[in-house]
């Protein structure tokens, strides 16, 4: 038996589905998770010794590839100074200086240790300062797993969710509004309703938790103008695209400011950092401020802020973006390329260093084109890849991620490795 399926065995005795989180567990497509030693650059060891081209990067965090250097040493230095304090230190200003100086609509910002915590207090913060209750959200956006972002679109505009999860009361979900992406009529729709009533919109500016969706032109814009004339409060949900897709987030990218950013992965170096932040006159409600209440015994945690601040003083040298965005393009364009090649109906798309591949002859533009891609043969993919030492999310609706550690060699040999699985697919 390999030393993988051993310990994902000895895994499921202890813990819940043998994992910490549940996507790692192979469930959506099949086999047995490998269970990583070590990681370096853009390469993945496993249980077994085997080495993986690795295109998950941490599910994002891991930019400048695994273990960059830098980045280990800032860590090992401030760990020699102190675990964790539970009062603050210079650094928790220098990291929130360098957000406030990169990200265009964040005037304050505020550290916790998940992009969930992110999330949950960015809506708390919307309903303390509008007085509203309701919120937006759409279907196929993730948003970590408070109570009220854990809901499925219902069927059709306006229909108020029903939780995917089991535990979470009707009650708590009443407010959540689901509706579908890239399609502002429906928004429209239910301001006209419930204008007065509605808190906030919380969208994934570019979606990367339903494959990699890009907003369609006019929709951000939309939802902008909808938010200003009925008075709610815009969030970006920047968790993954932050520093990701471009030095300023998908807010750089369009010029579109929301008034709440959410952000974490990246701005955590691979450590538990996320944040939210936005206008200073809406922050100033947060709790010692105002009677928006949030706390974290691990916030702004100065292991992890060490880790985060070297990793966005790293980005910021010049040419990173354009550098990651041109390796990121190597690989959609070459994996498309060789599928063309092979007959298979397939597409891809990126953006920064972000990137999706749809078994589809089409990029899909909403939850439900990205539900009617060829998941059967993404799994044949999936594995087939695997075996050939690339590692590519365990999942057909996960977008994936390319680090500045991927140079032209591991491109090179990824589609390589894509020619011939396609050959006999
Ligand atoms: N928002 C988005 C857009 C995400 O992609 C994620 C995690 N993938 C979250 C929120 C939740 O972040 P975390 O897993 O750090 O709680």
């Amino acid at each position: 038996m390999s030393r993988n399926t051993e310990l994902f065995e000895r895994a499921c005795q202890s813990i819940p589905g043998g994992v910490n989180s549940p996507v790692r567990a192979f469930r959506s497509v099949g086999g047995s998770p490998r269970f990583i030693k070590r990681a370096q650059g853009p390469y993945l060891w496993d249980a077994d010794n085997v080495r993986y081209i690795d295109y998950v990067g941490s599910w994002g965090p891991a930019i400048l590839g695994h273990a960059h250097p830098e980045v280990v040493k800032a860590v090992q230095e401030a760990a020699v100074d102190g675990l964790s304090f539970g009062a603050p230190t210079e650094a928790e200003i220098l990291i929130a200086e360098t957000i406030v100086a990169r990200m265009p609509s964040i005037e304050k910002v505020r550290l916790v240790s998940s992009g969930t915590e992110a999330t949950m207090t960015a809506i708390r913060l919307a309903r303390g300062v509008t007085g509203r209750s309701k919120i937006i959200k759409f279907e196929g956006c993730y948003h970590g797993h408070a109570d009220s972002l854990l809901v499925k679109a219902g069927s059709g505009m306006l229909t108020f969710g029903h939780p995917t999860s089991a535990g979470v009361p009707p009650e708590f979900i009443q407010h959540t509004l689901v509706l579908d992406y890239n399609k502002l009529d429906s928004v429209e729709a239910a301001f006209k309703l419930h204008g007065t009533d509605i808190a906030c919109i919380i969208v994934e500016p570019i979606a990367g938790n339903m494959n990699l969706i890009q907003p369609v032109p006019g929709f951000l814009e939309g939802l902008r103008t909808l938010c200003t004339q009925y008075g709610a409060l815009l969030i970006f949900d920047e968790v993954m695209t932050g520093f990701r897709v471009g030095p300023q987030g998908v807010q750089g990218l369009t010029g579109i400011k929301p008034d709440l950013t959410t952000l974490a992965k990246i701005i955590g170096g691979g450590m538990p950092v996320g944040a939210f932040g936005g206008r200073a006159d809406i922050m100033e409600h947060i709790a010692p401020l105002g009677g928006v209440y949030q706390a974290g015994t691990l916030s702004g945690n100065p292991v992890a802020v060490a880790a985060g601040l070297t990793t966005l003083k790293l980005l910021s040298e010049p040419g990173f973006y354009e550098r990651l965005g041109a390796q990121t393009q190597k690989l959609a364009d070459g994996i498309a390329d060789r599928a063309e090649a092979a007959g298979i109906a397939l597409s891809t798309d990126h953006i920064g260093g972000m990137f999706g591949i749809y078994f589809s002859e089409r990029i899909p533009t909403s939850f439900a084109e990205a539900s009617s891609c060829n998941v059967e043969r993404f799994k044949k993919f999936f594995h087939a890849m695997l075996i050939k030492g690339v590692y590519f999310a365990p999942s057909a609706f996960e977008a994936g991620f390319v680090s500045a550690a991927h140079d032209d060699a591991v491109i090179q040999a990824t589609l390589d490795a894509a020619e011939q699985v396609f050959a006999k697919q």
